[in-house]
């Protein structure tokens, strides 16, 4: 069985956003709201100004504190392949998930109701496919597959380079990890609405 995982090299994101729109498309995401963002930060003061970004989606933590507080079980990790999922039929959109997600990785949908959030992209995972911000990365910054596997691009990486995911203090064993440390403290401590 995979354990769905992802790098990204920060140091090759050129904030085009490409990767926060694909998402949109392919998972029909409603104005206003993001699975997939980018958070920008700016240093630093006129001329040695620079920005730095910070591609940003749900961890797939192994530790989620969003599926804790769920009152009917409708979020949950699915041992299966690693990822966090939400039954839409169980949802009840009390949005208690939100709250807890540390990452601001969840939001309500204005389309269905329920909470939501990045699946790796479901439906392009069936097909056998990487999740579309993987696709249609421009920087071509986003690693995708399977942790278990030593063979695999992202256990590679993980294994060639220093990697970090977001907040480790916290303990929830996230499984997006980032490659490049100094541009990560510079860009970290953003929400989607900074
Ligand atoms: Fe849950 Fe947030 Fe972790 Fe995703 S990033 S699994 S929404 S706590």
């Amino acid at each position: 069985m995979p354990r769905y995982a992802m790098v990204i090299d920060l140091r090759k994101c050129v904030g085009c956003m490409s990767c926060a729109i694909a998402c949109k498309m392919e998972n029909s995401i409603a104005f206003g709201v993001f699975r997939s963002w980018v958070n920008m930060t700016e240093k630093g003061k006129y001329p040695n100004v620079r920005r730095y970004f910070l591609p940003r989606l749900c961890n797939q933590c192994e530790n989620p504190p969003c599926t804790a507080v769920c009152p009917v079980k409708a979020t949950f990790y699915n041992a299966a392949d690693g990822r966090v999922l939400i039954d839409r039929d169980k949802c009840i959109g009390c949005g208690y998930c939100i709250e807890a997600c540390p990452y601001g990785a969840r939001f309500a949908s204005p389309t269905t109701k329920t909470a939501d959030k990045c699946d790796f992209c479901e439906d392009l995972l069936i097909l056998g496919e990487s999740p579309a911000c993987v696709k249609n990365c421009v920087g071509q910054c986003r690693y995708f597959g399977d942790l278990d596997d030593p063979n695999s691009v992202v256990s590679k990486l993980i294994a060639q380079n220093p990697v970090q995911p977001l907040r480790p203090e916290l303990g929830t064993s996230p499984k997006v990890f980032y490659i490049g440390a100094d541009i990560l403290s510079q860009a970290q401590g953003g929400r989607r609405d900074d």
